[in-house]
């Protein structure tokens, strides 16, 4: 507008002066233009910056945390270990959550990963400025631990363990929790992380190895000497006895109380040492079947020829063989060759593999698909210690299986008053429905025996029927006829 008012005014003379005040008045203008234009620069840049910043913030966030839980990400941890757990006295919790996969199974993914939050947000909760909770990944976490040595270590790895049972979603009106097994380990100098993860998921895995639901620190010569007392031998000792053929197997009938006759027998491996002590399973089946030393090929020499003493005459009796995790791990798919060769000695049809049930299945498809293509030979599929599990039911209904063998734990309490026969009840209804037999193991007395027979539970084994024995005893006690037995069985 001053230059309107400048023209009109030079246009009427004066030029000089008018084009002075022309002039000024253009500089004016551009400084003007030029502060407008710098201003409107700056405030777009700092906009950008804004913008930038906050995306950057959102980008650290997003690496820095976990995608679906509270929990720092893995990466984050990585970052962090590489600064500092190298330095001073630090520790490592690694968290697995107990048949976790059964939630996804059977309420769905989404209760899956609800479940995992607030299992999340308990541990995130529980953790001290001087603790880190981030998830490795699916069901595992980590609780990275500063300033701390094992015992304290261990003791807070205990409250968040204790934390996560006491994490619940609610689905469909069922309350959903899951234990955790849970190893801890000191981090070394120099460690890096997948070091750190490594020590204390080998603890994790000897918890979840005893059935989970538990923590164990990995003290190296500690563990050593837990896994030594618990399991006995080293697999060295084990796998030179097997060779000595000083590791065979007893038997225990399984009788049907109506006919008195009786139905099968359970091998029951034991190692008959060269001075004369007869060693249990339980000092050294984990030894024989584990994961710390490269697994122990079992007496297969001896199995097959206890399997042939029962399962060949006319006698319609089963031989029972219990079977490992490690065996459960192994897939038809690779490789068919090895359940012919398993099976090339055996009558499938007068076979059963009894799986405990608290048994670690780390990929239930696979081991359906191995269960199913036993079946289809005609081998029948035991679910073993039914009741001492975490799943109960759950498992009856992830597997096909052809028989149940309630434990003892349930059975000694059977014939108590105000017994709970309540999961028993349903057992037996879903026994009717889904078509599979059951058996009570560890039946000891008569009370015992009368009680299951009048809830209609019939096959039984037990001492109170016959302890486990040597195969030629037990061949002459049930009046098989074995002409050949002398020669079949291995020299007791
Ligand atoms: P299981 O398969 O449940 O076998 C039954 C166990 O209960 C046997 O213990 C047997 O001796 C015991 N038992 C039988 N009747 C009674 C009773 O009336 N009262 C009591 N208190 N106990 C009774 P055992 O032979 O020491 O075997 C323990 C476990 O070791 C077995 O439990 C099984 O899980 C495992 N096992 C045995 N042999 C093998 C094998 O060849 N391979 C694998 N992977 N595991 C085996
Ligand atoms: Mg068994
Ligand atoms: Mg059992």
């Amino acid at each position: 507008m001053s230059s309107v008012v400048i023209m009109m005014q030079w246009s009427q003379g004066d030029w000089m002066g008018d084009l002075m005040v022309f002039v000024g008045g253009g500089v004016v203008l551009i400084a003007l233009i030029f502060v407008i234009y710098s201003w409107i620069t700056m405030s777009r840049l700092r906009a950008r910056l804004a913008h930038e910043q906050c995306r950057s913030a959102g980008l650290v966030e997003m690496v820095e945390t976990d995608d679906l839980t509270s929990a720092y990400s893995r990466r984050y941890m990585r970052n962090i270990f590489s600064q500092e757990a190298q330095f001073g006295q630090n520790a490592m919790a690694f968290i697995d959550l107990d048949n976790f996969k059964s939630v996804n199974d059977g309420y769905g993914h989404k209760s899956g990963d609800a479940l995992l939050k607030v299992i999340s947000d308990k541990l995130v909760g529980l953790a001290s400025p001087n603790e880190v909770v981030f998830r490795i990944g699916g069901d595992e976490f980590g609780v990275y631990m500063r300033d701390v040595d094992l015992n304290a270590a261990t003791v807070r790895a205990e409250r968040f363990q204790s934390a996560i049972s006491e994490a619940t979603i609610f689905v469909d009106g069922f309350t959903v929790s899951r234990s955790a097994s849970v190893g801890v380990a000191r981090i070394e100098k120099g460690q890096d992380l997948v070091g750190a993860l490594y020590y204390a998921d080998e603890a994790q895995y000897a918890v979840k190895s005893k059935g989970g639901n538990a923590v164990l620190a990995n003290t190296g010569a500690t563990l050593r000497s837990m896994i030594q007392r618990r399991t006995g031998p080293r697999a060295e000792d084990l796998a030179a006895a097997i060779k000595r053929n000083e590791v065979t197997y007893h038997v225990q009938p399984v009788f049907n109380t109506n006919t008195g006759a009786a139905i099968g027998v359970e091998a029951l491996i034991r190692w008959q040492r060269s001075d004369g002590r007869v060693i249990l399973p339980d000092q050294f089946i984990d030894v024989m079947t584990g994961n710390y030393n490269a697994r122990v090929t079992p007496p297969l020499a001896a199995a097959n020829k206890i399997a042939d003493a029962f399962t060949r005459g006319p006698e319609n009796i089963y031989c029972a063989f219990n079977i490992s995790s490690g065996f459960l791990d192994r897939t038809v798919e690779d490789d068919d060759a090895w359940v012919q060769d398993l099976l090339a000695p055996l009558n499938p049809h007068r076979t059963v593999f009894e799986i405990v049930e608290h048994a670690v299945i780390r990929n239930m498809e696979k081991t359906r698909m191995l269960l199913n293509r036993l079946q289809a030979e005609g081998v029948r599929i035991a679910l073993d210690d039914f009741g001492t599990g975490f799943s109960n039911l759950e498992r009856l209904q992830q597997l096909n299986v052809d028989i149940v063998k309630i434990d003892r734990l349930f059975v000694r309490s059977i014939d108590q008053p105000g017994a709970d026969i309540g999961i028993l009840s349903a057992l037996l209804d879903m026994s009717q429905a889904m078509g599979f037999e059951i058996i009570a193991e560890g039946v000891e007395t008569e009370a015992e025996c009368k009680k299951l027979r009048d809830l209609g539970i019939y096959n039984m084994q037990g001492f109170l029927l016959g302890r486990p024995d040597t195969a030629e005893n037990w061949v002459g006690k049930l009046g098989l006829e074995r002409s050949t037995i002398g020669t079949v069985l291995p020299a007791q």
